[in-house]
């Protein structure tokens, strides 16, 4: 931003001044902030070629060999580094039919 200097006519009760609604001070009213330019399609795939969904990282379970997310106790028999941690429920999840 440019400085006013002395002998600068407009800097003295110039456009800035408080309360003076100006044309750029009406539309900032009005109008959102918006982006200046359309982004072209390429460039929006671009930024987009990094966002997708990756599958999970599974391992055997060293119990039932289930596959089942590392650090976590096994979903299908309940055991964690050879303890079981907490019972399956059989047929819990079995469609009402
Ligand atoms: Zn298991």
């Amino acid at each position: 931003m440019r400085l006013p200097r002395p002998g600068d006519g407009r800097s003295l009760g110039g456009p800035d001044r408080p309360g003076r609604k100006t044309e750029a001070r009406i539309r900032s009213e009005l109008v959102p902030p918006l982006p200046k330019k359309k982004y072209p399609r390429a460039r929006q795939h671009q930024r987009r070629s990094h966002i997708f969904v990756t599958m999970p990282h599974l391992v055997a379970c060293p119990q039932c060999h289930s596959p089942r997310l590392p650090h976590r106790a096994c979903p299908v028999c309940g055991t964690y580094r050879g303890r079981t941690v907490f019972r399956v429920e059989e047929e819990r999840h079995r469609p009402t039919s």
